[in-house]
């Protein structure tokens, strides 16, 4: 089963939910970044919710989400599209703390602090950004508290990567149900009461539930109707020409040093760790173009 997002929307229009599996591509970020556990279900947390949260952007626009705490992972940087494209990192992707009440402590990893949103226009000009506190670290409820604070949406939020024996990712996905102007309180209440008691969205995932079956499970009797399912996948922005700009911006005297040292520049993506060389001769062109 590859990687998709479905969303769905109630006949009236005031409730919205999506729901994603994300197995293959929080697993592409752990082989990318080389992440321990516990920074892998951060990451991967946070690219599912990118990605949950991107669907309710403009077309013209990208998500970022930067999570920043003063736990031992210090951080996560993640962007996503409406086209279900994701990319991220962790700050210390080899971060393994012990583990609470039998889960990885994304938490306790990521300690208090703060998360921003920013939602960036492609074409460019004003963006928006706001910045809330982290409530737990873990993500979901993160993610969540800025929905209900920032955007006065009430909001539920579940994201989770379940990491095997081996460090390898099993299962991951996660989802968002928002209630939209005009939503009946008690209709949501009954909504947020039977997330409550759904299994975590690691164990539907692991359980074979695509995203379908997860809004189907979470939102039961809701009168609806899924409006698509789109492949999600790690996708980044990084090419030559953004690694040339970049090794511009060093500034003249910085290429002119790695020339007469007779090195190669060499650029390392830190959102997808592809590796860019760039030889002495074509320093050499960039300097002089
Ligand atoms: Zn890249």
């Amino acid at each position: 089963m590859g990687d998709t997002l479905a969303r769905f929307l109630s006949d009236d229009g005031t409730i919205g939910a999506v729901a994603a599996v994300t197995t293959g591509l929080v697993e592409e970020a752990r082989g990318r970044h080389a992440t321990y556990p516990t920074a892998t279900a951060a990451l991967g947390r946070a690219l599912t919710a990118a990605l949950l949260l991107a669907t309710t952007i403009k077309r013209d626009e990208r998500l970022s989400l930067e999570f920043s705490g003063d736990g031992p992972l210090r951080g996560l940087l993640v962007e996503a599209t409406p086209e279900g494209t994701a990319r991220g990192f962790a700050y210390r992707p080899q971060t393994h703390v012990p583990p609470r009440n039998g889960k990885l402590d994304v938490g306790g990893a990521l300690g208090a602090g703060t998360l921003c949103v920013m939602r960036v226009p492609l074409a460019g000009g004003a963006l928006y950004r706001s910045i809330v506190p982290l409530v737990s670290g873990e993500i979901g409820v993160d993610v969540a508290n800025y929905l209900v604070t920032s955007e006065q949406r009430p909001s539920a939020v579940g994201v989770g990567v379940l990491v095997d024996v081996d460090g390898r990712v099993e299962a991951a996905g996660g989802y968002l149900v928002q209630g939209m102007p005009g939503s009946d309180p008690e209709r949501l209440e009954l909504i947020a009461r039977r997330i409550e008691t759904a299994p975590p969205p690691t164990e539907l995932v692991r359980t074979g539930h695509d995203p379908q079956a997860m809004l189907a499970r979470l939102l039961d009797t809701t009168a609806g109707r899924v409006l698509d399912a789109q492949p999600v996948r790690l996708r980044c922005r990084c090419d030559d020409a953004r690694v040339r700009r970049a090794i511009l911006a060093m500034g003249r005297a910085e290429i002119e040093a790695l020339r007469a040292e007779g090195h190669p520049a060499e650029v390392v993506c830190e959102f997808c760790g592809a590796r860019y060389v760039v030889g002495i001769e074509e320093l050499g062109a960039l300097l002089d173009a």
